[in-house]
């Protein structure tokens, strides 16, 4: 890609960056953009099962029953007989897998014109699937919705089943015929296949995710004998076979095809990380009978007519090794099929589209208008040190809406750099204000506190309002999606106890319950009328928030009562909680977490992931040490005086950059970009202090707190994708290794539980098993042997 980089302009160089850290989160789970009911950003254009999200195909199939039924309820449907014309289409749907023929069972049951149009041939991804493969019928708990049949069965079995259904229904699916295009003219879809156009008035797209083989393109590739599917891996014998790919598909072939064949196996990792524990088992062992030669960090370059040329990496030096091969599979996978969505017009989710540079530009403008307007207030407008108090407030005003609307309106159209710039905007005055009276951050200085403090209440009062307000009417939402819809009693708990915590022991208690506490003398006589105890209501979020993320227990002027409590909750009270429960202090007590479990649900899917993210997590390491140091210096000036300066200065750098940019304005400025846990992850003091500790306690094998999994992974990423932290939950899940603080960051907020629907994991029981679902043995081939 060199000519590519050389014309990217400042602009772009600036912008790319950016993209990259902020698209990080959909790592290799990009979906299509969804409104309610599972349509897409082009009216009439629903997508369900597999590509929509949908993990398993009780929920394709429960996808594909409710659009139909959603569609029964939309005017004129269905056309009846002789309505618009014979050859127009209620709703044509794409893709015959589970999601796309219970939507088709559906539509006849209700009477529609429709069509289902298959690439291949029917359940085509099941078909597939390797032969004798037990397919689960999970989740137990819900009933299949629709008329297509399921239940736990090998996969002959199943499809069979299924071909009886279509031939009893008389289900119109046309196979072979897969759709190459589609257009909308005057509210009518128009849908391409080689063999002719049909019309609809609605589509349904279906085409699932397993379609579309991802490729190396390399040079060569397109050879006769490169395959990027295996399909009877019994045909071949004798013969120099190179597998390229390090998960389970790459696996399997490459054991099932070493029976008979010299193989080697290239991957470009340094470990198989993402393999069934059977298959590393099965794969171990076929390497020690030399049947299969691994090359673990090598890159294909080329594949010529007999010979493949491989660069393979050996600790710092790279070899070039050129193997003689009579056939090669590629199986890494697939990609979601971006190129034939884009080409039909359909958005994708957490696409960065837009202008950075405007977005800059217009914040810009909304800032100097507040400059402007505050001079009404007692402000003093300026810009870089330009003077503008010669314009009347009305100027500003106008400039903040012109700024404001201008952000919104191109954010309306698509810009996410606009909606990001909004969400700076709104973030940074809540923050740049509440920084105290007289301090506020431009274009607030002098007049934002005052401002924005009402009823004989300050600014940092109504804050705590509002912050108390978000996280409840989210939590609500929150409660509802992971708890009550789920009947998932854990769920339900954590997020009862999140709340409570922030009503009573972050609101309730430091706005109110505290001077009543000292008025009425339940704290005792002697406390009450201790003027340096009864003054600090605000030391009473220290009861629960420990130092350092409290960073000032234990300094001005503190009671004694609070340095004692400060010390046994940091370094008592917290490691005892760490040792049974790891982090939970961040999902089920902590405020900085609730919001981000609440307001920030519904992007966690967002969460920046990979190996790369991984790494950043030192900077709260940083932010530790920064806060470790700076108390240290505060303790001690009053013994070494000329430690007065750096004291003043550690604190007020910590006060600005931790307690106003870290913890406040960037993180929930992101929320809707990388999740919510930016700040619990990368900042946070405390949840690095509770890390180490974990960790140690892992690392010892005396903590109690870890994820297990059993045998039942299907590798959907529904796990990884939820996990808010970024940890690549399936990776554990597929080999079936423990989870715990040892090897990440966990946080034990247990969605990765709660969504996995074939209840693949649990919280450990204490002796590394899952304590939920009955373990089956299935031998490498899937197939259920006990
Ligand atoms: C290895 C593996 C094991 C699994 N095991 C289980 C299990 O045990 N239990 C379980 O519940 N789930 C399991 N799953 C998941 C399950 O396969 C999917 O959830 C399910 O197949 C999704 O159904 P779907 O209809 O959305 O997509 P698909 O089943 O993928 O169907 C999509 C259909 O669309 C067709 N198509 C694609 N492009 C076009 C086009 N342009 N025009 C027309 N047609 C097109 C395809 O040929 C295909 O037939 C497993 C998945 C894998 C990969
Ligand atoms: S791994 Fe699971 S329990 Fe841990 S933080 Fe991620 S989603 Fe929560
Ligand atoms: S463990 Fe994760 S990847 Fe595996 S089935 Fe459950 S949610 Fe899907």
């Amino acid at each position: 890609m060199p000519d590519k980089e050389k014309k990217l302009s400042l602009g772009e160089k600036i912008k790319q960056p950016i993209v990259d850290i902020l698209h990080s989160g959909s790592g290799q789970n990009e979906r299509p953009f969804l409104k309610k009911n599972n349509e897409s950003n082009i009216p009439g254009l629903y997508i369900i099962g597999d590509l929509a999200g949908a993990p398993v195909i009780k929920y394709a199939m429960a996808q594909g029953y409710e659009v139909i039924e959603h569609i029964a309820t939309l005017p004129n449907v269905p056309t009846g007989r002789d309505g618009d014309g014979a050859d127009l289409n209620d709703v044509l749907i794409i893709g015959a897998g589970a999601a796309g023929l219970n939507a088709g069972l559906q539509a006849k049951e209700r009477g529609m014109r429709y069509v289902v149009l298959e690439k291949e041939q029917v359940a085509n991804t099941i078909e597939n699937f390797p032969e004798g493969k037990y397919v689960y019928a999970e989740p137990d708990t819900q009933p299949p919705k629709g008329k297509l049949w399921l239940d736990g069965a090998v996969k002959e079995d199943l499809t069979k089943r299924w071909q009886q259904i279509i031939q009893d229904n008389k289900l119109n699916v046309r196979t072979a015929e897969g759709v190459t295009g589609v257009e909308k003219k005057d509210g009518i879809f128009h849908v391409k296949t080689p063999k002719g156009e049909y019309r609809a008035k609605r589509i349904v797209l279906a085409t699932g995710q397993r379609g579309n083989p991802r490729k190396l393109k390399v040079k060569g590739e397109d050879r006769e004998h490169v395959y990027h599917r295996l399909y009877s891996p019994r045909k071949y014998k004798n013969e120099n076979i190179i597998v390229i790919g390090g998960g389970n598909s790459a696996i399997e072939a490459a054991v099932t095809l070493s029976e008979q064949n010299k193989v080697y196996l290239s991957y470009r990792g340094g470990e198989f990380a993402r393999i069934f524990k059977d298959n590393e088992r099965k794969l171990n062992g076929a390497i020690a009978a030399k049947r299969i030669e691994p090359l673990l960090n090598s890159n294909i370059m080329e594949f010529a007519e007999h010979e493949a040329t491989m660069k393979i990496n050996r600790g710092g030096s790279d070899e070039i090794r050129k193997i003689p091969y009579d056939h090669a599979f590629v199986l890494v996978g697939a990609d979601v099929p971006r190129d034939f969505l884009k080409s039909l017009g359909l958005k994708m989710e957490n696409e960065w589209e837009g202008s950075l540079l405007r977005t800059i530009g217009l914040s810009l403008l909304a800032f100097i208008g507040l400059s402007i307007f505050g001079l009404g207030f007692g402000g003093h407008a300026s810009f870089f040190g330009i003077d503008l108090s010669f314009m009347p407030s009305w100027v500003g005003a106008l400039l903040w809406a012109a700024g404001m609307i201008g952000m919104i309106r191109f954010g309306m159209k698509g810009d996410r750099f606009a909606w990001l710039g909004v969400s700076f905007f709104v973030w940074y005055t809540i923050y740049g204000v509440k920084v105290g009276k007289g301090e506020e951050f431009w274009p607030y200085k002098d007049w934002g506190y005052k401002f924005l403090s009402f009823f004989d209440r300050p600014w940092s009062f109504w804050y705590t309002v509002l912050y108390t307000t978000l996280m409840t009417l989210f939590g609500l939402q929150a409660v509802k999606r992971w708890g009550l819809d789920r009947k998932d009693k854990f769920q339900i708990w954590r997020y009862v106890c999140l709340l409570s915590f922030q009503w009573i022991m972050f609101f309730l208690v430091p706005e109110f319950l505290f001077q009543y506490a000292v008025k009425f003398q339940w704290v005792g006589e002697k406390l009450a009328s201790d003027s340096v105890f009864a003054d600090q209501a605000w030391r009473s979020y220290g009861l629960v928030y420990a130092w350092p993320l409290f960073f000032y227990t234990f300094f001005y002027n503190p009671h004694q009562v609070w340095v004692v409590w400060g010390v046994l909750l940091t370094f008592v009270i917290i490691p005892i909680f760490v040792l049974f429960h790891g982090k939970r202090y961040c999902s089920w007590i902590c405020g900085c977490g609730g919001l981000a479990e609440t307001f920030g649900d519904r992007w966690r899917h967002l969460a920046p992931k990979g190996k790369t993210s991984i790494r950043w997590e030192w900077m709260n390491l940083a932010v530790l040490i920064f806060a470790a140091v700076v108390t240290a210096v505060v303790l001690i000036k009053d013994i070494y005086g000329v430690l007065y300066g750096a004291a003043d200065m550690g604190v007020t750098l910590y006060r600005i950059y931790a307690d106003v940019w870290l913890v406040g304005i960037l993180p929930v400025t992101l929320y809707p970009f990388l999740g919510g846990k930016v700040w619990c992850r990368y900042w946070c003091p405390l949840a690095k202090l509770m890390h180490l500790q974990s960790h140690l306690f892992a690392k010892r094998k005396v903590s109690k707190f870890k994820i297990v999994a059993n045998d039942k992974c299907i590798g959907c990423y529904e796990c990884s994708r939820n996990c808010q932290v970024g940890i690549d939950v399936m990776s554990y899940a597929l080999k079936q290794q423990v989870l715990d603080n040892e090897t990440s960051s966990c946080i034990g907020c247990g969605i990765c539980v709660t969504v996995c629907p074939m209840d693949t994991l649990s919280f450990g029981n204490g002796n590394g098993h899952a304590v939920s679902a009955p373990v089956k043995l299935m031998n490498l081939r899937g197939q259920v042997v006990a």
